[in-house]
């Protein structure tokens, strides 16, 4: 269970970019966060993966409050797993090397680290690209190569920003597509940041983000 509650965070500016920012993710669930450009979502899902701090309230995943945690590369691997706005792949690595790299600390051994990174390429269809570098990949690839890296720890939590946001129809629709079976079949929670119209239709909820707030999403 991820609980946000009465979160503010700002950066300097007059008015704070999170002003007061409360909802509550249930185990399984697939949420939308959606709201105008630098309305704050992605500073929203920097807090709950304790990449940031508030300046004030509080953010608790399965009770922790993940801004103290004390060994945060634990938490990042196994419970949280984070799909960037950009896919921010290593360039000189291969697919399977990317994927890898979240396991790095997880004291496994090289052959079982290559052999998950496999496993979660497979999962998102791209089992025969993992020894391609990004630039051999196409834009939907590399997303889903993101996608595989973000899961490879088998994390509860995923945070999902702008998935689909350099993508045409049908590679978007793959990631979407894949990003719900993930939290239908699999259990997992799911917050996910998206300017696609499409992506509105396939979640359980959908919060607005707007002035600092979360509001009641305005129908369209
Ligand atoms: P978009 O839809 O364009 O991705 P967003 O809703 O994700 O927008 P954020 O990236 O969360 O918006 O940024 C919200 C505001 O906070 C912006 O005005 C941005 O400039 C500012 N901001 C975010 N991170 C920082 C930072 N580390 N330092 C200074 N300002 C920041
Ligand atoms: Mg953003």
């Amino acid at each position: 269970v991820v609980v946000v509650e009465g979160v503010r965070r700002s950066f300097g500016a007059l008015v704070p970019v999170l002003q007061d920012v409360s909802f509550r993710l249930e185990p399984g669930e697939l949420v939308l966060l959606r709201g105008p450009s630098g309305a704050g979502k992605s500073t929203v899902l920097n807090l709950v993966a304790g990449l940031d701090r508030p300046d004030g309230g509080e953010v608790l995943v399965d009770g922790v409050r993940v801004a103290g945690l004390g060994h945060p590369a634990r938490f990042r691997r196994e419970v949280v797993g984070f799909v960037f706005q950009l896919h921010h792949l290593l360039a000189e690595l291969t697919a399977e090397e990317n994927v890898e790299v979240p396991l790095i600390p997880a004291h496994l051994r090289r052959s079982q680290r290559r052999a998950r990174a496999r496993a979660a390429l497979a999962e998102v269809g791209l089992g025969d690209r993992a020894t391609h570098r990004p630039v051999e990949l196409s834009g939907g690839e590399r997303q889903l190569t993101a996608v595989a890296r973000a899961i490879v720890g088998r994390p509860r939590l995923l945070l999902a920003d702008e998935p689909t946001g350099s993508l045409d129809a049908i590679a978007g629709e793959r990631v979407l597509g894949l990003i719900g079976r993930l939290s239908r079949d699999q259990g997992m929670t799911v917050l996910l940041v998206s300017h696609d119209p499409r992506a509105a239709g396939r979640v359980d909820r959908v919060l607005e983000l707007r002035d600092g707030r979360i509001v009641a999403p305005e129908p369209r």
